[in-house]
């Protein structure tokens, strides 16, 4: 066979020779040890969960080895591409602080640009060029229909299915009937001449699962599709050569495919990278656990976690939590270190299945916004009302002393015992929200209509706001004692029978009277901040109930 001439038929322009490409994408000059990774994510508008732990690992390990980490947009499937949809994935990593040396919108260091890869399609077409004269590389005429028979034929005869071995039809074409199906005008897709057995194991070193063993790929992948762009396993493999990638950590499920990705690299005469495979994030349901997914689980989707407004820093602890066995020790003894500054490494990522737990996130997010100040907190909330909140909701902001007063009460005033009620931005936006508006009432009531009435009309007549905290609270015991409940709790619990109720279901009628609900901090605090009239304007309010 004319190797030459078939190259030369099949893809016929003048392309970049390797040593021309070799030197616009040079070897890096980077210390010895440093790490060059990437993510590769296709533009489809969704990043979720497998995507952060991956690109936090990814840069985490090249930062903490003095190398880089850039991003690379996977576009070669356009029916996926989404506009907006690199923006969206380099917005999204930013709120979790992973941030890129180089790459697409990153514009700071060009030398391996193009990082889309459309723009690159002449590259992988010389190399696809070079296979071809070599033999490694052949066209196939199979049509859908042909391929589909295949795959039929193969399941009938209960044998692995693909295009492999004898069932490669187009592998043996003559140059003459090549040359018949392109004057036909029949499309072709390039596959590459697999010379493996699946029948061989080969050892591997995986970075996070460690030795595996591997079957040899013995599949002719289409390399090039018919309308010359690549697909994802060519053009990854020349891109990581080119950009110098060192280590590429990827989701699991790219695993099965790392045999076909080996003998590229080495059909291509490249040295192939690192790899490390991480597991899949799995949920607990009942006894069973599952992979995340992206129909049933919202928390898969990474926009679930700024609109619901979680605290990057919280969401960056618990990620690290699951990526590396050993942070969690060495976040006990460094609790205000920058995170940065965890040495992360691959061997510590988990081998098999991780299991993520929305209420352990939820957990360290409480502990986390509860070591924040007050301005801090507030300035985190600003944030996400800007982006995500209501109109109402953004008036919060306009008197800062105010809200700064309610956060110091909702989160407590005593800084060793801070109170965990704030587990995210629109949670606590919620929560805040009855120091602005008379906001529905949340709480039923355990004390009936009358009562209730009669309680709070006494309580609004003797009210008086300069009543300190101590004498306030005389005033709710009297006011206990005068409607049948027991004014000291002790007296309540001895002898029950005895009274209606006891002081603390009339503090709780106030309570949810003028907030709605049946817990708050402390009431007198929250009547002083909401000013006199607004609290005598709410209990009347709640007199006038019907239920
Ligand atoms: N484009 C692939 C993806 O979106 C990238 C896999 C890799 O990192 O090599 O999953």
């Amino acid at each position: 066979m004319q190797y030459d001439e078939l190259a030369q038929l099949l893809l016929p322009g003048k392309y970049p020779s390797r040593e021309e490409l070799e030197k616009r994408y040079p070897p890096r000059n980077l210390p010895k040890g440093a790490e060059v990774t990437r993510l590769a994510p296709s533009p489809t508008g969704f990043i979720h969960l497998g995507n952060l732990f991956v690109a936090i690992a990814n840069e985490r390990i090249a930062h903490t080895t003095g190398g880089k980490v850039f991003l690379r947009i996977e576009d070669t499937d356009l029916k996926r591409k989404v506009d907006g949809a690199v923006e969206a994935v380099i917005e999204s990593l930013k709120y979790f602080s992973v941030s890129f040396d180089e790459g697409a919108e990153i514009g700071k260091d060009e030398t391996y640009a193009p990082f889309y890869q459309r723009q690159r399609v002449e590259i992988y077409q010389s190399y696809a060029k070079e296979l071809i004269k070599k033999g490694r590389a052949y066209p196939c005429f199979c049509t859908e229909e042909e391929l589909t028979a295949l795959r039929e034929e193969q399941k009938a005869n209960k044998e692995l299915t693909g295009y492999y071995g004898k069932y490669a039809k187009c592998r043996n074409l003559s140059l003459e009937e090549i040359k018949e199906n392109l004057k036909a005008g029949k499309p072709f897709v390039l596959r590459l001449r697999s010379e493996g057995n699946a029948e061989h194991k080969i050892k591997f070193h995986d970075e996070i699962k460690g030795e595996i063993t591997l079957s040899e790929n013995d599949q002719d992948v289409v390399i090039l599709k018919s309308d010359g762009v690549p697909t994802y396993h060519f053009a990854h493999a020349v891109d990581d050569h080119l950009m110098r990638t060192t280590l590429v950590l990827r989701g699991e499920e790219w695993l099965a495919s790392l045999p076909i990705h080996l003998e590229l690299f080495s059909a291509l005469g490249f040295e192939h990278p690192r790899y490390g495979h991480n597991c899949s994030i799995m949920k607990q349901e009942g006894e069973t656990r599952r992979k995340l997914s992206k129909r049933k689980d919202p928390e898969f989707s990474l926009s679930f976690y700024r609109k619901e407004g979680y605290y990057p820093r919280a969401v960056l602890v618990y990620m690290l939590t699951l990526l590396n066995s050993n942070f969690e020790e060495w976040y006990l003894i460094n609790p205000t270190a920058p995170l940065e500054e965890f040495p992360f490494t691959a061997k510590k990522m988990s081998k098999s299945g991780t299991l993520f737990d929305l209420s352990k996130l939820n957990d360290i997010c409480k502990k986390e916004l509860s070591q924040l100040s007050e301005e801090e907190m507030a300035n985190f909330l600003e944030e996400w009302t800007k982006n995500y909140g209501s109109d109402r909701q953004k008036e919060y902001f306009s008197d800062r002393e105010y809200l700064l007063r309610v956060l110091q009460l909702c989160m407590g005033t005593q800084s060793k015992k801070r109170r965990k009620d704030f587990e995210t931005a629109s949670q606590a936006m919620e929560m805040i929200a009855y120091f602005f508006d008379r906001t529905p009432r949340v709480d039923e009531y355990r004390v009936d209509l009358d009562t209730r009435r009669a309680v709070l009309q006494d309580f609004s007549r003797t009210y008086d706001e300069r009543d300190d905290a101590q004498v306030w609270f005389s005033k709710v015991k009297e006011l206990a004692a005068a409607h049948g409940f027991a004014a000291e709790m002790k007296d309540y619990k001895a002898a029950p029978e005895n009274y209606r109720g006891s002081v603390s279901d009339v503090a709780e009628i106030l309570r949810i009277a003028i907030t709605g609900k049946a817990n708050t901090p402390d009431l007198w605090t929250i009547m002083q901040i909401l000013g006199r009239e607004e609290c005598l304007s709410r209990l009347s309010l709640a007199c006038e109930e019907e239920v």
